[in-house]
């Protein structure tokens, strides 16, 4: 097995200050937190950003700040979201890409997202995919439901294609697919041969479905974005203590994390274009 890439998501758009008051806001707050998840085992960064108030923003000069802090304080791949926040729209989505960071998450289908639409019909995913194409950019192809997967093959096929597939499973948000146990084995059956993987359970589910994913020779995701409480009452302290409990469960399992040099090998990622 590949050692196990470990990605953090370690703002997310949903959660607030007042939720989880250890949130990284600022760049300075971003450069801390890299730096610290890259020592627990982290190798990549997925990226939202907050304005000074703490509130999500799609803002490119608050992302060229963040990447620029990642990039400054780690060797973290820098992923951008795509997605935004639930209520973005298209445009602002689409414009932090012209930064040009290693990785962008690309949900491929439209889902429920707990009371609200995460809103990706076709027209928008082909654009998103196009323009990753030409700026260089390695999508990661965010999974909440099996019919994602189809339309992320048929993108590839018709849209661009030469490019290595990294897929991530998000399962347990409230409207899309559940954190079943069997959920993760189902998904990475229909993947192409050879792509890579992760999956990142929401909420109570995470441990679940990030020692599944060990075991089965898939990559985990964590951090704030996915995981509030580590137990009853108690809030995740850090992003960097998700990070660590990962890279505890892979340990317990014979499985080395790996580092940002080799996560940039099995992501087919060109080291050279950083
Ligand atoms: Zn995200």
């Amino acid at each position: 097995m590949d050692p196990l890439i470990i990605t953090v998501a370690g703002v997310g758009a949903e959660l607030t200050l007042e939720q989880q008051p250890n949130l990284p806001l600022t760049p300075a707050d971003l450069a801390r937190d890299a730096a610290e998840c890259e020592a627990a085992g982290a190798s990549v960064y997925h990226l939202h950003v907050r304005d000074a108030d703490g509130r999500p923003t799609m803002d490119i000069e608050a992302f060229a700040a963040g990447m620029s802090a990642i990039r400054d304080s780690s060797d973290l791949i820098v992923q951008f979201t795509s997605g935004g926040a639930v209520t973005d729209a298209e445009d602002a989505r689409i414009a932090p890409l012209e930064l040009g960071p290693e990785m962008a998450s690309l949900t491929t289908g439209t889902v429920n997202f707990g009371r609200d639409v995460f809103w990706n019909p076709p027209p928008l995913v082909e654009r998103f995919y196009a323009r990753m194409r030409e700026l260089g950019i390695v999508p990661e192809f965010e999974i909440f439901e099996p019919g994602m997967i189809e339309t992320a093959d048929r993108i590839y096929r018709d849209h661009g294609g030469g490019h290595h597939r990294h897929y991530d499973f998000v399962l347990g948000v409230p409207g899309a697919m559940p954190a079943w146990p069997d959920a993760v084995q189902f998904l990475r059956s229909h993947l192409p041969d050879d792509a890579t993987w992760s999956a990142t359970g929401v909420g109570r589910a995470h441990d679940a479905v990030a020692t599944t994913a060990i075991e089965l020779g898939g990559h985990v995701r964590t951090g704030f974005e996915d995981v509030r409480y580590v137990g009853p009452g108690e809030l995740a302290p850090s992003n960097a203590a998700l990070v660590q409990r990962v890279t505890t469960l892979a340990g317990e399992r014979g499985r080395p994390v790996a580092t940002p040099a080799q996560a940039r090998e099995i992501l087919g990622l060109d080291a050279k274009a950083r």
